[in-house]
């Protein structure tokens, strides 16, 4: 390789990292305007139970749309949020919205399914989120039942003492707790035991190797045979095939979510569906 050419390679890097660096920079500027700005809004993905399709909760999933009309996907915002603070605001700003949707739900359909929203650990470091969450939900005059929170194994491991004390008084008020993105953590299963855990949501990863992964499969069944013996709940993260749904109904799976029975959609047309029931896939 000629130095010439080096050189250019360099350059080229050079404004790679440029580009990154003023990216992230110019995200970060926007995603401070993104609050008063109301460019935030939940998407609904519905969670089915494995027999007749029927929706049994949904996943609350923040959305991000610039000026210009252009989708951040949380991937990309969500851990620029958590290290710069932001979190918490906009945390908090899902769990106002997504019980006040749960208040406009009831009213209107007079009945609802659960809905669950993420948390990212930074937020169990604000003051008491537990009691912004509980007063949340008197605000809107819903049962604490009809809210549940989903948690990666990843952030359990971050200060668990704190974490666990605050998961424990809203389990006490009756919120129910996921552990999201399951298998995918280092942590120990001893946490299955010490919390509140109602559900397990089997990571995507592992659901999208099911049909053709031998030690794949060992492991799907594996997790939901302890959830079983456990007494809690499973849910396939990202099913996206029929075949998927054979394999997971012979593991003994109880719940689904993903793309073959729904994407995530917004709060109307989510209520379209509420109204019907269950899925009309198959
Ligand atoms: P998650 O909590 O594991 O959410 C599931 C993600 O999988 C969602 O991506 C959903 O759209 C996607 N998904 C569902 N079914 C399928 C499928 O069949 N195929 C494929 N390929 N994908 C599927 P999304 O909405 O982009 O969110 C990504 C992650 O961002 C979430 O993963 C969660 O960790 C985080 N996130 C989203 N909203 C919030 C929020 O309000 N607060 C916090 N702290 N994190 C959030
Ligand atoms: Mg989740
Ligand atoms: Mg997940
Ligand atoms: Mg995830």
């Amino acid at each position: 390789r000629s130095n010439m050419e080096s050189g250019n390679n360099l350059r080229i890097f050079t404004e790679d990292i440029e580009h990154a660096v003023k990216r992230a920079f110019n995200l970060d500027q926007d995603l401070r305007r993104a609050l008063s700005g109301k460019q935030f809004q939940l998407s609904y993905q519905p969670i089915v139970n494995i027999d007749h399709f029927e929706v049994c909760s949904l996943e609350a999933l923040l959305r991000w749309q610039l000026p210009d009309g252009t989708m951040v996907p949380p991937q990309e915002f969500i851990p620029l949020a958590e290290n710069n603070g932001l979190i918490m605001p906009i945390g908090h700003w899902v769990i106002r919205e997504a019980c006040r949707q749960i208040g406009a739900w009831q009213r209107s359909l007079g009945t609802v399914v659960p809905v669950a929203i993420n948390l990212s650990p930074q937020q169990f470091q604000g003051p008491d989120p537990a009691a912004l969450l509980l007063r949340a939900l008197r605000e809107e005059e819903i049962d604490p039942s009809l809210l549940e929170i989903e948690i990666t194994e990843t952030s359990l491991m971050q200060n668990m003492d704190d974490m666990m004390r605050q998961l424990r008084q809203l389990a006490d008020a009756g919120v129910r707790l996921a552990i999201d993105d399951f298998g995918t953590g280092y942590s120990s299963l001893n946490y299955l035991r010490k919390l509140p855990v109602h559900a397990v949501k089997i990571d995507r990863s592992f659901i999208r190797d099911l049909t053709h992964d031998v030690n794949g499969q060992l492991i799907v069944q594996t997790i939901i045979d302890l959830a079983n013996q456990l007494h809690l709940d499973t849910i396939a993260e990202g099913v996206e095939t029929p075949e998927q749904v054979d394999m997971l109904r012979n593991f003994g799976c109880r719940r689904l979510q993903g793309f073959y029975l729904s994407e995530p959609a917004p709060a109307s047309q989510i209520e379209r569906l509420l109204k019907q029931g269950a899925l009309g896939v198959i």
